[in-house]
């Protein structure tokens, strides 16, 4: 992590420490109110829960830190992205999506965008590179893409996007903005779900859209009082706290997963592995380029589904689940949910457990 992003990690972490006053906690106090006292309509921070609340503003204020822009906060990362789309899409434009993303975008788009006239283009993430952007309104991009773990060139791909007259919104789910900075390198919005590593402790849907056009942005903050998506206080609360600790728990993250990715690609029991961290991953030049470290998702296939799913039954420090980011090792098999991977592909979220213990189960569950 280089000097001004530790600067703005404890910017981040003292955000509230400029204000307090005598006696005041220092810990974010959760706010669940849904009104506030009203006398007069005229200059009142808050008015209703729909609007604005001081927990959302505290969390939007350390994000806005990290990313370096304006931020609007949501009940999850899919509220995030829909939120995105809607404020950047009308009837009669064209919408590219990656084909090997997150699907529920593509569910989302296919079911909601597609009948009110979007056209809706799906791509693999490798063929973002030549692409022709012509005649298209919204790049959607993510990367590295979940779970497939392509990279895109993100200043490339909004240089292009640009000069054919589209827009940018980047998925930064798999990276945070502490590893990758979309905005620095051209695109308009980012949209994350903060479910993942930011609340980092599995117990809260969250997300947030972050930009630098204030106009765009005012969009997508209309967005979220007219749907009514908006984050609970609870949620934004265990965000808040969660964030105070996003860059520790990332640092153990990525270093275990750089340890274990070719620990793992050399075992004699895994047929492919992707880890942009790699060498030899078709990902690893522009990764070092473009992402602070290579994450903590790393995608091995084994034979097939009888042994994949044995070996995550076996191993005591992978817990089966889906989703990603949290204290705890996961691991799932893509294909139970209709992924375009093998069989026996697995994708892997490292956790926060010491590395040699984690990667000793691995072993011993792999033999
Ligand atoms: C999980 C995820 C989402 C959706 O986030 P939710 O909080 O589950 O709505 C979107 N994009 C990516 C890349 C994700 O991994």
């Amino acid at each position: 992590m280089d000097k001004d992003m530790q600067g703005l990690v404890a910017q981040m972490l003292h955000h509230r420490s400029g204000g307090l006053e005598k006696g005041d906690p220092v810990a974010l106090p959760l706010t669940s109110a849904t009104t506030f006292h009203l006398p007069d309509v005229q200059g009142a921070p808050y008015i209703y829960g729909r609007n604005g609340t001081p927990t959302w503003d505290a969390v939007e204020a350390q994000l806005a830190l990290l990313e370096e822009a304006e931020v609007v906060s949501f009940p999850s990362g899919m509220a995030a992205i829909s939120a995105a789309l809607f404020a950047t899409l009308k009837a009669g434009d064209t919408v590219v999506l990656p084909a090997d993303g997150y699907y529920v975008t593509r569910v989302l788009a296919s079911g909601f965008l597609a009948p009110l006239g979007v056209r809706v283009v799906e791509l693999p993430t490798r063929s973002y590179a030549t692409a022709d952007f012509n005649g298209v309104a919204v790049v959607y991009l993510e990367t590295p893409s979940n779970p497939g773990l392509d990279v895109v060139d993100i200043a490339d791909v909004a240089a292009r996007a640009h000069a054919a007259g589209a827009r940018v919104i980047a998925d930064n789910t798999t990276m945070t903005p502490l590893l990758q900075r979309p905005l620095d390198l051209g695109a308009d919005l980012v949209v994350a779900a903060d479910t993942k590593a930011p609340g980092g402790h599995s117990d809260a849907l969250f997300g947030h859209v972050a930009g630098r056009d204030a106009a765009l942005m005012a969009r997508v903050r209309d967005w979220r009082r007219l749907s009514g998506a908006v984050p609970g206080a609870m949620e934004a609360w265990l965000v808040h706290r969660g964030l105070e600790t996003l860059e520790v728990r990332l640092e153990r993250m990525c270093a275990t997963a750089r340890l274990i990715a070719p620990r793992l690609a050399e075992h004699p029991m895994v047929q492919a592995l992707r880890f942009p961290g790699l060498p030899d991953d078709p990902s690893y030049d522009l990764s070092r380029r473009q992402m602070a470290d290579f994450g903590f998702l790393i995608g091995l296939t084994l034979s097939d589904a009888t042994v994949a799913e044995r070996f995550l039954e076996r191993c005591a420090y992978l817990v089966r689940s889906t989703s990603f980011g949290g204290t705890h090792s996961t691991a799932e098999r893509r294909a139970r949910w209709g992924d375009a991977v093998p069989a026996g592909f697995i994708r892997l979220s490292v956790g926060v457990e010491p590395a040699e213990a984690l990667w000793e189960a691995m072993a011993e569950a792999l033999a």
